[in-house]
């Protein structure tokens, strides 16, 4: 067995019973979408590796120590598996020019790749479904992404199990006052930080405030706040997602240590979390990143975006009770004998013509244990087939989920006595 080959660790297949989970989601997700009118973009799953450098920075878990990183034996490049969507977004943006005409309202949906130690809702393969609005200075868009996200949650049957949590970064100025004052605090305090934090100090001290580590929460409670060095126009964006939050009676709470995880973040940022998951609790984040387009080459244009995590939230679904049910075909064919295996597969054919789902039993067996089979599928409608209704190019059809006998008929109606019932 030791060579029996095995998936990727943290890298999961999702299989057939759980498509019908997977597959109510993304319906609701793209008619969610449509219904604020965005539209999809899908990008490459590789990247050169310098985007993701540049978009996320250096000084990030994701490029220090999460990436899918290798080189193109074939021409010495460095690729990259994309381990979020938006730098790729932002970089077909600029390379397409597609705000030549104003602003873009655009998502993407796919597997993302970080290498993280895989445990209940991290893995090295998941998925997200994110959303980009370019062009729009706001708060206006940052609200509308607010209220968006709280209307999948109602369409997805979560509004009770998440709350949303938001802060303001402020621009580049107060960024770097604020950075000042942390060195210096984090330095008074040098003795009380762990590995990660001594490391982070002189580059990215801001990302100490995101430590995961219980041992430091204290230290980093009473650290100073982003929030008081906020200048006016930042505070007035700010107070502007607030008040509209309250206007559409949306609970939220501030978090004013909530700074998260990727560089390109400014202004508001905001994360749905629920208690439910254990400590993988953040499904969905985002936030307004103005600085990015700019960054990566395009005309400053201010943006804003967030990204769930698909895993994260079908977990939720599962655990409120929410599983779906596997698709059931309308018939299922039944086949005794090889004349009445060839017609059967032409018989299912023309109920597919008609519209109808169609699973014809393969593998043979006795008219008994095929119509167990049968049965078992879910199927509405047995249809029965010897070699004898071969020869006369009828068929038996039998419902399955409701009483009544078994008919010989011909297979127009066949599909007409199937779509009625
Ligand atoms: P975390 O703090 O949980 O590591 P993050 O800040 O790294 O999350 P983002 O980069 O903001 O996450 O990604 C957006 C969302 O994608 C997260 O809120 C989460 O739901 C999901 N996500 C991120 N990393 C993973 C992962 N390794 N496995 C499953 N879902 C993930
Ligand atoms: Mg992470």
């Amino acid at each position: 067995m030791s060579n029996t080959p095995r998936a990727v660790r943290g890298m999961n297949d999702i299989l057939p019973a759980d498509g019908p989970l997977w597959q109510r989601f993304e319906a609701i997700v793209r008619g969610w979408l449509a219904s604020y009118g965005y539209s999809e973009i899908r990008t490459p799953i590789l990247e050169q590796t310098s985007l993701f450098k540049r978009a996320i920075g250096e000084v990030t878990d994701i490029v220090e120590k999460e990436m899918y990183t290798f080189i193109d034996e074939l021409n010495g490049e460095s690729l990259t598996l994309r381990p979020e969507g938006t730098a790729s977004c932002v970089r077909a943006v600029i390379e397409h020019n597609l705000l030549f005409d104003g602003g873009k309202r655009l998502w993407y949906q796919g597997p993302m790749f970080r290498h993280e130690r895989p445990q209940k809702g991290r893995y090295r393969q998941f998925h997200q479904v994110g959303v980009e609005a370019l062009g729009f200075a706001g708060p206006d868009v940052d609200v509308e992404h607010l209220l968006m996200t709280a209307r999948l949650w109602r369409l997805l049957g979560l509004a009770g199990d998440v709350r949303l949590e938001i802060n303001s970064l402020g621009g580049p100025e107060s960024r770097a006052r604020h950075r000042q004052k942390l060195i210096e605090y984090f330095q008074a305090n040098e003795a009380l930080l762990d590995e990660d934090a001594q490391r982070r100090l002189h580059t990215n001290p801001l990302r100490i405030l995101d430590t995961k580590n219980p041992a430091m929460q204290p230290l980093v409670e009473a650290a100073p706040r982003l929030m008081d060095e906020l200048d006016e126009a930042a505070l007035g964006h700010f107070e502007a997602v607030k008040q509209a939050l309250q206007d559409a009676g949306i609970p939220f709470s501030v978090n004013t240590r909530l700074v998260r995880g990727l560089d390109y973040y400014n202004y508001t940022v905001f994360e749905w979390v629920t208690e439910k998951l254990g400590a993988q609790g953040t499904v969905c984040a985002g936030g307004r990143y103005d600085g990015l387009v700019a960054q990566l080459g395009g005309k400053p244009t201010p943006a804003c975006g967030f990204a769930m995590g698909v895993e994260r939230l079908l977990a939720l679904m599962l655990e409120t009770g929410q599983a779906g049910t596997l698709a059931r075909p309308d018939a299922y064919v039944v086949n005794v004998g090889a004349s009445a295996g060839r017609f059967a597969l032409q018989a299912a054919e023309t109920l597919r013509d008609a519209g109808l789902a169609v699973t014809v039993h393969g593998g043979g067996g006795s008219f008994k244990s095929q119509m167990k089979k049968a049965d078992a599928s879910g199927a509405r409608f047995g249809i029965i087939i010897g070699d004898d209704e071969a020869a006369a190019g009828v068929l038996g059809c039998k419902p399955l989920r409701q009483d009544g006998q078994q008919q010989r008929c011909s297979l127009a109606q066949a599909v007409e006595f199937i779509k009625e019932s």
